[in-house]
C-alpha cells in the first residue's frame, strides 16, 4: 500500500480552557516502538467538551486545576490506519502496516502502584491521550502516534463506517455494567442516555434484566433510549420519576442505578429510586459539586456505591460486542465533520440537542 507520509498536517491543538485551534503541525516521527497511525476518525468525548470549557475537580472547598495539560492534540476516541513503525514496533504490538487499530486512551506509565499490580486504568501519572502529551498526543488530528506504552487493539473489517470511533465510549460503558453487578430480573435504570448512557442501555439489555428503564431530559434521546432496548423511558421535566419507578418495583425500587448526566440532580435521583441494598454506578465528570445526605448510603439503605473510571481490559469485549452486532454504533454516531469544522463540532456536541455522537474526520 502507498504509505507517503506527508512533513506537515491539520490538528485540533488544546491551549488550554477556552483555547483550542486547528493548527498545521508537523506530523509526528516514530521513534523505537512508536506506531504512527493515519486517523479515520476520533469521536468527540464529554469529556473534550469539559475540558475546552475549563472542567476542574473540587475537593471541599479546595478547586483543583484544569485536567489538561497543554499544548496537546486533542482527542481520544480514534483509530485508523498503521503507515508507519518504529524499531521493534511490529513484534511489540504484533502489527502491520495497513492494520487498522484504535489505542487505550490511558498511556500506562508500567512503573507506579498501580500499573505494577494491574490497576493500569489508575495509573498514577495518568497520561490520556488528548489531554497530557507527555508521552502521546490525541487523536483529533491525521496522524496520531502511539508510542511504545500504548495498548493498541486491532479493529476487525466487520467494524464498519466510523464505528472504531465507538470502541473507547463502549469500552468505557463494558466497565460501567460489570461494576453494576446485574442479575437476572434486576430492575436497572440508566440516568443519562447521551452517547455513553445509550451504549450502557445496549449492554444493560444483554444481562436480560427484568426492567430496563431509561432517564434523559431530551426527547430524542429518550426515543432512540426505546429503540435500543429500553422497557420505560422518563423524562424528569415531565414524569415523576421517583413515583413511577416505585409504581413498577411495587414500591421498593430499582435495583441498580447507573449514572451518567455530571449533573448532581441525577445523583440525587439515584439515591431517590435505589431499593434498600441497591447498587450505585457513577461514571461522570461533574462541573459541580453535589451535595446529598449521606445517612441514605448507609443508615437508610445500605447501598453499594461504584465508582467507574475508563475501561480496564474491556476494549477486547468492546470490539467483539461490535463486530458481532450486539451493540449498535450507527444509531449512536450521528453526526461527521471535518477537522476545519471542528468548532461547529464541539458545539453541537456540547448542546446534544440534535447530535449523540459527534466525530471529527480528518
Ligand atoms: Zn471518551
Ligand atoms: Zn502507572
Amino acid at each position: 500500500m502507498d504509505v507517503r507520509i506527508p512533513k506537515k498536517m491539520k490538528a485540533v491543538v488544546c491551549h488550554g480552557p477556552h483555547d483550542y485551534r486547528l493548527e498545521e503541525i508537523p506530523v509526528p516521527q516514530v521513534g523505537d516502538g512508536d506506531v504512527l497511525v493515519k486517523v479515520k476518525a476520533c469521536g468527540i468525548c464529554a469529556g473534550d467538551v469539559k475540558s475546552r470549557a475549563g472542567a476542574s475537580m473540587f475537593w471541599g472547598d479546595e478547586i483543583q486545576p484544569p485536567y489538561n495539560k497543554p499544548p496537546v492534540v486533542a482527542g481520544h476516541e480514534f483509530f485508523g490506519t498503521v503507515v508507519a513503525l518504529g524499531k521493534g514496533a511490529k513484534e511489540k504490538h504484533g502489527l502491520d502496516i495497513g492494520d487498522t487499530v484504535t489505542a487505550e486512551q490511558i498511556v500506562p506509565c508500567g512503573k507506579c502502584r498501580f500499573c505494577r499490580n494491574g490497576s493500569y486504568w489508575m495509573c498514577e501519572v495518568h497520561n490520556i491521550h488528548g489531554f497530557q502529551r507527555e508521552v502521546a498526543d490525541g487523536g483529533m488530528a491525521e496522524y496520531v502516534r502511539l508510542s511504545d506504552r500504548d495498548i493498541i487493539h486491532k479493529v476487525p473489517e466487520s467494524i464498519t463506517g466510523y464505528n472504531g470511533a465507538i470502541i473507547e465510549p463502549l469500552a468505557c460503558a463494558v466497565h460501567s455494567v460489570e461494576r453494576a453487578q446485574i442479575r437476572f430480573g434486576d430492575v436497572v435504570v440508566i440516568g443519562g442516555l447521551g452517547p455513553i448512557g445509550l451504549l450502557k442501555l445496549q449492554l444493560a439489555r444483554l444481562k436480560n434484566p427484568g426492567l430496563l428503564i431509561g432517564i434523559d431530559l431530551r426527547e430524542k434521546r429518550l426515543e432512540l433510549g426505546k429503540e435500543l432496548g429500553a422497557d420505560i423511558v422518563l423524562n424528569p421535566l415531565e414524569d415523576d420519576v421517583k413515583q413511577r419507578v416505585m409504581e413498577v418495583t411495587d414500591g421498593y425500587g430499582c435495583d441498580v442505578y447507573i449514572h451518567n448526566t455530571g449533573n448532581p440532580k441525577g445523583v440525587i435521583q439515584g439515591l431517590q429510586i435505589l431499593r434498600k441494598l441497591g447498587t450505585f454506578v457513577e461514571f461522570s465528570v461533574f462541573t459541580e459539586p453535589t451535595t446529598v445526605d449521606w445517612s441514605i448510603i448507609g443508615d437508610r439503605k445500605e447501598l453499594n456505591i461504584y465508582g467507574a473510571h475508563l475501561s480496564p481490559y474491556t476494549y477486547p469485549i468492546a470490539i467483539d460486542f461490535l463486530a458481532k452486532g450486539l451493540v449498535k454504533g450507527e444509531p449512536i454516531i450521528t453526526h461527521s465533520f471535518p477537522l476545519e469544522q471542528w468548532e461547529e463540532a464541539f458545539t453541537m456536541a456540547e448542546e446534544g440537542t440534535e447530535s449523540i455522537k459527534v466525530v471529527l474526520v480528518p
